[in-house]
């Protein structure tokens, strides 16, 4: 058994220093060039995405990007979404372009995200950026992973040669995350696992690097960590809470206060993956800045 508790990987940290390396970048690019500008797209009155909007301009504006908000009545069709997404990929004051999701049922996400230019895709979704990502050569890495990897680095965490089991395979975590660290310049040894998966504490428990991308509370417990093991987690659920003003509290996906003790490095919810990924968003607008300058 580990003799201490697992440090902790400081999301609020490291995404701050983030933060501060693009903002730096920003002030020096803005000497030559007007400011990074990102357009976002959200369709109706889902709280949450607007939350997440509201979060993404206000972290835009700390370092220097301009932002405006494209905000559609829940029933626009989706023919009218897509002239709107051509006229952003068209407007040379638009380096970045990023739609708000889920859509409503009517509209098709993967349309819509098929149709963004790949090179103001700063979420990293449409098909050529996924593409380049699993070729090894990512113009636009997807800012959850991006922000996975980020955090590792940071805290000297070297993947090569770890057993590592990410549970989860949406197409904005997992699978990006799988490709990622299957590189060459990481070199881990990836198992994907998904709900289909047959007795999921077995792989878990060899996992040198666990990442939880599932959206279960605290669904990880402590035995299924392996001794030492590097825990992330990415999940985000609502616990309700009468002792919160709120009602509710937020967890991972990992039982963190079972798991510490026996984990070598774990990331908190929240303060964690979130924090990273709201950071990475900043970076990828700033690299959609740079293409579209030198298009
Ligand atoms: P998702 O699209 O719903 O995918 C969840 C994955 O978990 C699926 O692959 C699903 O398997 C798998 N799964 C569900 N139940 C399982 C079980 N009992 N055993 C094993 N696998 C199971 O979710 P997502 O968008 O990737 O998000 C996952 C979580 O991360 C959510 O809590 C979300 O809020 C959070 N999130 C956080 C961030 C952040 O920045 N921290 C960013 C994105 C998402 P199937 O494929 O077989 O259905």
């Amino acid at each position: 058994m580990p003799s201490s508790d697992a440090a902790l990987i400081d999301g609020r940290e490291i995404a701050q220093a983030v933060r501060d390396e693009v903002k730096a970048e920003i002030d020096d690019w803005t000497d030559t060039h007007r400011p990074p500008f990102l357009s976002a797209v959200l369709v109706g009155n889902n709280p949450a995405s607007k939350a997440y909007v509201r979060g993404k301009e206000q972290d835009a504006a700390e370092v220097g990007i301009e932002t405006n908000t494209l905000h559609f009545d829940v029933d626009l069709p989706e023919a009218e979404l897509l002239d709107t997404v051509h006229d952003l990929n068209e407007d040379p004051s638009v380096d970045g372009i990023l739609v708000q999701l889920p859509l409503p049922d009517h509209i098709d996400d993967r349309g819509v995200i098929d149709a963004i230019d790949p090179q103001k895709d700063v979420d990293g979704f449409h098909p050529t950026n996924l593409g380049r990502l699993m070729r090894g050569n990512p113009s636009f890495i997807p800012a959850t992973p991006y922000g996975i990897v980020t955090m590792l680095d940071r805290c000297g965490i070297d993947p090569e040669g770890m057993d590592t089991v990410i549970v989860g395979r949406s197409n904005i975590v997992g699978k990006p995350l799988a490709n990622l660290l299957m590189q060459r310049d990481r070199n881990a040894t990836v198992t994907v696992c998904h709900s289909r998966t047959q007795d999921l504490a077995a792989h878990t428990r060899r996992a040198d690097l666990l990442v939880a991308a599932v959206g279960q509370a605290e669904m990880i417990g402590a035995d299924m960590v392996k001794d030492d093991a590097v825990v992330i987690d990415v999940g985000i659920n609502r616990v309700e809470d009468e002792s919160k003003e709120r009602g509710y509290r937020l967890v991972g996906d990992v039982d963190f206060d079972a798991v510490r003790p026996k984990a070598s490095w774990i990331t908190p919810v929240p303060g964690g993956v979130g924090l990273m990924t709201r950071a990475m968003l900043l970076k990828n607008t700033m690299t959609a800045a740079r293409l579209h300058a030198s298009a």
